[in-house]
């Protein structure tokens, strides 16, 4: 893959962009198409809780917390379409003239994994696409923005959290998680037994 691209009779050109990395997370994300970047934010806030929802033992549906979160979530603003035949791609909104994916976000507080999904899907589109995608953060109760542009290092971190996603699916052992703050509001207390 080159690093001149064309789009709307335009170029555009990143040389440097990481795109051998980019096309092996891409590569691998196509072979095992059951990977969505919320299973990237799960797995680096808790295996066990990633392990329990990847598995689908998960109350998280009938949850009457999350259930209200999500509902938060989807009317406080519109999402882009889904892009049909990328599987675990759901992104907030999508700004196909810059190319970037944009996550909105409540808080300044945003979690290492939330990142990591972000990340995610912008390897996804650069992959399919073969444009260089890039990411964005917006603060909509402050309007403001953070770039989050995909480089060699994040783009490692990116491959390393979806080679954890794949070995925790298909992890022997019930992982132990770790005992966080996020345990006393978590929707998989039942389940998780700890
Ligand atoms: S209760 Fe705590 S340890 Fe158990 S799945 Fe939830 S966050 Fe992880």
């Amino acid at each position: 893959m080159g690093n001149t691209k064309w789009i709307d009779g335009v170029v555009k050109e990143d040389a440097s962009y990481p795109w051998s990395r980019v096309q092996k997370i891409y590569d691998i994300a196509q072979c095992h198409d059951w990977i969505s970047g919320t299973m990237l934010r799960d797995e680096v806030a808790c295996s066990r809780l990633a392990f329990l929802r990847m598995h689908r033992c998960s109350l998280a549906d009938i949850s009457a917390s999350v259930l209200k979160g999500e509902a938060l979530h989807e009317t406080s603003h519109t999402r882009s379409a889904k892009f049909s035949g990328l599987y675990g791609l759901r992104p907030d909104m999508l700004d196909l003239h810059r190319h970037v994916v944009i996550e909105k976000k409540s808080s300044a507080n945003v979690s290492q994994g939330a990142v990591l999904q972000l990340g995610f899907y912008c390897c996804l589109l650069a992959g399919a696409s073969g444009l260089p995608w890039h990411g964005e953060l917006y603060f909509f109760h402050k309007n403001r923005k953070r770039f989050v542009p995909i480089n060699e290092d994040f783009a490692m971190s990116i491959e390393e959290s979806v080679k954890r996603v794949i070995a925790l699916k298909t992890a022997e052992n019930f992982p132990m998680g770790i005992e966080t703050g996020l345990c006393q509001g978590c929707s998989e207390q039942d389940f998780c037994g700890r």
